[in-house]
């Protein structure tokens, strides 16, 4: 039973759940976020909830807790490209001193830590599908370095501290993991078609759309993170679903169950972009009894329909066109 859990990133699409997951097990919450990819308006429902605070904090800078945690997940970065090739330098400024300081908070607290790394860590994967053993094709001088090198230093930080200096800490490495709460203009694929596909504009697959995603529903990650947190396991341990789809094929689902005519557009592909990925969650479901449940027919429909009412508050908003 978890009394305390201190959530760095809170306000964000992963955290806000997260947030709520933990409150619903009975546990108190300390949300922290500055705000920079994520906003109060994620997690605003939760505000009159008892045991729930939210904190305005720069993880890079001071931190601080008076009261006893248990429990430190530290989720705290951007995580879509277009917020980390936006926000390079940040980016990288969390993934060490804020990975620094959550880890140095989750010391003094006597807490399990758990880092929230991610797929990227494996890069171009020239092994596939992915096991935690396989230590990845990354470009350190890319673009996308600044979010794959900062999650592999954090890794390297969270298994210093955890070495020398005692720390209970786990890592899970997150695959491609979608649902409600997502940013319409977070440039991932998923928000991007369906917010495409619900507006009657062309679906921009990225090169020929013959590169592979491994997509998996937004409460079946937060339920292995969380089975991450009640563990004390060192891990790494992939966190994702097996399911995997070719990316003009998950164009083409989402604008099937968005009921769409959208034509698709074939748009220039990102420097780097992986051409494959796929978890091997093995290790989860042996060391954490976790797999993934929600098909992902089903947690796109769910996506899909909390878009439908979310595009309708932003265009009476007037915060889009439609
Ligand atoms: P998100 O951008 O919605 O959430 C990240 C949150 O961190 C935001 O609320 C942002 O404001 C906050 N943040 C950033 N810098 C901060 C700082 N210096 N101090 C305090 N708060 C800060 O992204 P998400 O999709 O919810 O991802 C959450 C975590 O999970 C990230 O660490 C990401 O790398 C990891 N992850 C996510 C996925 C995914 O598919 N969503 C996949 C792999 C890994």
């Amino acid at each position: 039973m978890i009394g305390h859990a201190v959530v760095t990133g809170g306000a964000g699409f992963l955290g806000s759940h997260i947030c709520e997951r933990l409150l619903a097990r009975g546990a108190a919450v300390t949300c922290m976020d500055n705000f920079l990819t994520g906003s109060p308006r994620n997690v605003a429902h939760l505000l009159g909830e008892p045991g729930f605070r939210l904190t305005e904090c720069d993880l890079t800078g001071f931190v601080h807790v008076s009261d006893g945690v248990d429990l430190v997940l530290h989720l705290a970065s951007a995580a879509s490209p277009v917020d980390y090739l936006r926000l390079p330098v940040e980016t990288l400024k969390v993934g060490g001193l804020g990975t620094l300081h959550a880890l140095g908070l989750a010391r003094e607290k006597h807490a399990r830590f758990v880092l929230a790394s991610t797929s990227e860590v494996y890069g171009d994967p020239l092994r596939h599908p992915q096991r935690e053993d396989y230590w990845g094709n990354v470009n350190p001088v890319g673009p996308r370095s600044v979010y794959d090198e900062a999650k592999r230093y954090a890794e390297a930080l969270t298994t210093a501290y955890r070495v020398s200096r005692g720390v209970n800490t786990g890592i899970v490495r997150i695959f491609n993991t979608y649902g409600p709460r997502m940013r319409p203009d977070d440039g991932r694929a998923i928000p991007t078609f369906i917010c495409q596909a619900l507006m009657g504009r062309p679906l921009t697959v990225a090169g020929d759309g013959g590169q592979t995603r491994s997509i998996c529903y937004v409460d079946d990650t937060v339920a292995g993170i969380l089975a991450m947190a009640g563990d004390d396991f060192a891990g790494p341990v992939n966190i994702g679903n097996p399911e995997e789809m070719t990316v003009l094929d998950l164009a083409v689902t989402i604008r099937d169950l968005a009921e769409s005519e959208s034509p698709i557009r074939f748009v220039e592909r990102p420097a780097d972009d992986p051409a494959v990925r796929r978890p091997d969650t093995a290790l989860a479901r042996d060391q954490l009894g976790w797999r993934p449940t929600v098909r992902s027919e089903e947690g796109l429909r769910r996506t899909i329909d909390w878009f439908a009412r979310e595009l309708d508050v932003r265009a009476a908003d007037g915060a889009i066109s439609t």
